[in-house]
This record gives C-alpha cells, sequence and structure tokens, in this order.
C-alpha cells in the first residue's frame, strides 16, 4: 500500500533553519527535495527526486512528480508515478530549500503574507 504523507516542513527543521538531527531525518531530506523541484522555475535546474519506497526490498524507480497547489497554504503536492506514493507539503515558503523566495525576493513575500509565530522566530535575523 502506498502511504500519503501530509506533512509541514517546518516540523523538522531546527530554530536556523537547517534539518533537524532525528530519525526521520532521511525522509525530511527527500521532502526538502521535493520542495527544491516544485519550486525552481526553470525545469533543467529541477531535481530529479527518486522514490524512497521499497517495495518487496526493490528500490522503486519512480521520480517523483510535484507541483504547487493552488490552496490556501500553497502546499506542494507529490507523488509518485510508479508505486503512487504521494503526499502535500505546507511550511515551505521560506525554508532554505524555497528557490521562489530566492527569485522573488524574501522581503517581498513577507510584506505579502502574515507570519505565523514561529515563521517570525525563523526568519528574524
Ligand atoms: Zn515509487
Amino acid at each position: 500500500m502506498a502511504n500519503t504523507w501530509i506533512i509541514d516542513l517546518r516540523h523538522y527543521l531546527t530554530p536556523d533553519g537547517a534539518i533537524a538531527d532525528f530519525a526521520g531525518r532521511a525522509r525530511a531530506e527527500f521532502f526538502a527535495s521535493i520542495v527544491v523541484d516544485a519550486t525552481t522555475a526553470n525545469t533543467d535546474d529541477a531535481l530529479s527526486v527518486q522514490c524512497r519506497r521499497r517495495p518487496r526490498h526493490q528500490r522503486c524507480a519512480g521520480i517523483i512528480v510535484s507541483y504547487l497547489c493552488a490552496d490556501k497554504d500553497e502546499s506542494i503536492r507529490w507523488y509518485c508515478p510508479v508505486c503512487d506514493d504521494d503526499g502535500s507539503i505546507s511550511g515551505w515558503q521560506n525554508t532554505r530549500w524555497d528557490r521562489l523566495a530566492a527569485r522573488l525576493g524574501v522581503v517581498a513575500r513577507f510584506h505579502r503574507r502574515p507570519c505565523s509565530k514561529s515563521r517570525q522566530d525563523f526568519c528574524s535575523d
């Protein structure tokens, strides 16, 4: 059975914005790679994020398909076309994997969007 991962990337990060060192770190890095892939405008620069699942102990050959969703959280939806693993990532904005922020300018995004408490702490420097 495929999983559906609904996560908030901020939950995996330390206060300085790095991925926290914990048992699920490899999975968190996988989600971060998807954020890079989905927020990179030029598809030549986008990453090819390989599926992490190992059905029957064989690594899935799927390359993750990801895209920005126009819902209120601007979540990133992704799925594996081979094994149907899928998920949704929120809280990716202005993390170090957010290529949209690099392009648009972080300041512009902050004036446009209300900040949660955690996001203000995260961005205070
Ligand atoms: Zn897969």
